[in-house]
């Protein structure tokens, strides 16, 4: 079984250490801030082989240029966004699959935030990394993609068994749920979900991974095919994107 560790990067973004540990393999995805990601390789006693950038942004890949310079590992992120990551070596689509230690992963394109922003799934152990797509009880804001695109990724990611295991890249779960709150008041699993995450971020733990079977169940942004959200919104019987679209542009006046 692979190995995860989590830790906070920055502010509020998460760092994660993916590591196989029959072939010592470790993986950084994405690389916030190289001096929390070495403190941590540091404490578990790991060696870092691989980045695995999923968008361009600072926050993602500040630390790209530093952790090559010191591990000589690879960095590996989307073809179509190559001129945007820096120190790219290894160049990926999707559908494609790749070898990390003794694992498959398969890269999911997942455009919207940005656009060439791709989503690495760990296919034996379930483990999805979806960077600024999909939030725990949230999705990306659309900075350089549409609704539909956004939508069209969210449906890919969706596809995934319900037992997998979404890592986001930042800890934005407390304002995700009280807007997601506005959207399905109704929704039981979600105000119970919600009570679960004031009581975590209370005690300054993280809300994140969350179980794609459970953002089905309470996301807004993966519902709006939901009666009763449609209800909400006064948008019955709507094209599906026409809502998500609407659910969206409340998220970012909220
Ligand atoms: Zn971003
Ligand atoms: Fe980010």
């Amino acid at each position: 079984m692979l190995e995860i560790a989590q830790f906070v990067c920055l502010s509020d973004n998460y760092g994660y250490l993916v590591h196989d540990p029959e072939t010592g393999s470790t993986a950084s995805i994405d690389a916030p801030d190289a001096e929390p990601i070495n403190a941590e390789l540091d404490r578990r006693g790991w060696s870092l082989t691989h980045v695995l950038v999923t968008h361009h942004h600072f926050d993602h890949t500040a630390g790209n240029e530093a952790l090559k310079e010191k591990w000589s590992c690879e960095i590996v992120g989307s073809r179509s966004d190559r001129s945007r990551i820096p120190a790219i070596e290894k160049k990926v689509e999707h559908g494609e699959l790749f070898k990390f230690g003794g694992y498959d992963v398969e890269v999911i394109e997942v455009s919207g935030h940005t656009v060439g922003h791709i989503a690495y799934f760990f296919k034996e152990d379930k483990h999805a990394f979806v960077g600024d797509t999909l939030f725990a009880l949230g999705c990306g804001r659309l900075f350089e993609g549409s609704a539909e695109q956004m939508w069209q990724s969210l449906s890919r990611l969706c596809e995934l068994p319900d037992d997998t295991l979404i890592y986001c890249g930042h800890e934005y779960t407390e304002s995700n749920a009280t807007f997601a709150m506005t959207i399905e008041p109704e929704n039981e699993l979600l105000v119970k979900r919600v009570d679960e995450i004031t009581a975590l971020r209370s005690k300054n733990q993280p809300t994140v991974p969350s179980y794609l079977g459970l953002e089905k169940k309470t996301n807004p942004f993966l519902r709006p095919h939901v009666r009763e959200i449609q209800r909400v919104l006064s948008m019955e019987g709507c094209d599906v994107i026409d809502v998500f679209s609407e659910i969206r542009k409340r998220k970012d006046n909220f």
